[in-house]
């Protein structure tokens, strides 16, 4: 199969009126390429789109994709230090207050029923963000924290998360047109190459926002001013090979143009998990003794480890219901820090049952995620050794015995890099580090697995 190439746009700008002028060449170049892009817009610069009358703009973009850039970007508090601050569930609450109005003006500018990926702006990944856009009906998360090495997609959170794997417009200032596709080819055969493109910077010297919102700080409304700009020489270069670049992947057959809602697409109809995680031997699951981890089964699937817990409680108690109540569209992973337990805890086979049968009642609540505390035989422990103690009786075991070593972090969030990811944009005041939503990054990774 080809690998599929997204061309996806972070449209942002909404201070520098050469932007809008930028994006309408843009959007003119890819339809006359016959190529479909996906322009992610903050919900400001959809608004000022629509103030400043250009009707031009709209129109040329009317045969693209469009996505969500978040309400306005730049203006601190950002979405990351918000989340930071707030947590979990009243993180999610401000989501809702501020976007959700910033989403339906993008919609209605734009006349879309839905928008089809959700891009962080400058890098502020947060859980809650993920979640809230996919509870409001944005499936793909792109330009997140997996896979930009290696192009791999994940889903997480309930939501597919897509890698920017490449970014063009940087590419295209510095490197002519067949150096750009040199680089690029390496991208070939991976399951997906997502090439990022900022409008405002193939016409402007420096980013927007650090002229206006640069390191925490917001200049004045009143004193914002576009970035210096290029030189028409500059620009016209950097427009020509951008068009080469394009010419020279729509000519690969190793390469086809795709878009978010199709990738979405090929990726849900490639999975066959809802057809045989049913059958698979218990034999599959045996690795989730040692910790929480999701269980990929080559040419069958792979499920989540909190998707396997599910499983696992539906087979030991008969109750098929726990597949559902353990969705991970339905419910994030743990919001709260599982307890320590310092030492090995042994339980029947009934006791196990009988923890399942004391939690279902309680499960369900966004506010609560996979909850962080199970009863086992008189002590609590966290899901993870609750999920070993599970999985040694789907394999039969009378008394099962969870070592004290069980970790409660899933093992797959080390392996996608989660552990190690940094906040790195200069949009963030001075040491900003964001340990909170990187905790619970790690700890919704309950959610996480290949797609
Ligand atoms: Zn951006």
């Amino acid at each position: 199969m080809a690998t599929p190439v997204i061309v996806s746009f972070d449209t942002e700008d909404f201070i520098g009126p050469a932007s809008d002028d930028a994006l309408l060449r843009l959007a003119r170049l890819l339809t006359a390429k016959k190529i479909r892009g996906s322009f992610c817009m903050v919900g400001e610069k959809a608004r000022v789109l629509h103030e400043r009358g250009r009707k031009d703009v709209l129109k040329a973009l009317e045969p693209h994709e469009i996505g969500f850039h978040s309400r306005d970007h730049s203006i601190h508090p950002t979405i990351a230090p918000r989340c930071e601050e707030l947590g979990w569930s009243a993180g999610l609450e401000n989501l809702r207050q501020l976007e959700l109005p910033a989403m339906r003006w993008v919609r209605d500018i734009f006349n879309r029923d839905r928008l089809l990926a959700a891009v962080p702006p400058g890098s502020n990944c947060a859980p809650q963000a993920i979640w809230f856009y996919r509870q409001a009906a944005i499936p793909c998360y792109a330009g997140g924290y997996f896979g930009a090495r290696d192009g791999a997609l994940y889903w997480y959170l309930g939501a597919l998360n897509v890698p920017y794997t490449f970014y063009a417009d940087s590419q295209c200032l510095q490197h002519d047109a067949g150096e750009v596709f040199e680089r690029f080819s390496a991208q070939a055969g991976r399951a997906c190459a997502v090439l990022c493109i900022h409008p405002t910077i193939l016409v402007h010297q420096k980013f927007w926002d650090g002229v206006n919102f640069p390191a925490g700080t917001n200049r004045p409304r009143e004193q914002w001013e576009p970035a210096p700009l290029r030189t028409p020489e500059e620009i016209e270069r950097a427009f020509e090979r951008l068009g080469a670049f394009l010419d020279r992947i729509a000519a690969d057959p190793r390469f086809e143009f795709f878009d978010y809602e199709r990738l979405l697409a090929e990726t849900r109809r490639r999975s066959q998990i809802a057809r045989l995680r049913e059958s698979w031997p218990v034999s599959h699951f045996a690795h989730l003794a040692e910790g929480p981890d999701w269980t990929y089964v080559p040419h069958e699937g792979a499920l989540s480890a909190q998707a396997s817990f599910g499983e696992l409680a539906a087979r030991v108690t008969g109750d098929p219901c726990w597949r559902d109540r353990l969705s991970t569209r339905r419910l994030p992973g743990p919001v709260d820090e599982p307890p320590i337990v310092e030492k090995d805890v042994t339980a029947t086979r009934e006791q196990v049952l009988n923890g399942l049968w004391r939690m279902q009642a309680a499960i369900g609540s966004e506010a609560q995620g996979l909850p962080a505390r199970w009863p086992l035989n008189g002590c609590e422990v966290g899901p993870g050794k609750f999920l070993s103690a599970l999985v040694q009786v789907a394999q039969g075991e009378a008394t099962v015995r969870v070592p004290a070593g069980v970790p409660e972090e899933p093992r797959c969030a080390e392996r996608v890099g989660l552990t190690e990811w940094k906040y790195g944009a200069w949009i963030y005041k001075p040491g900003f580090d964001g340990p909170r939503n990187r905790a619970l990054a790690r700890r919704m990774s309950w959610t996480l697995a290949p797609a």
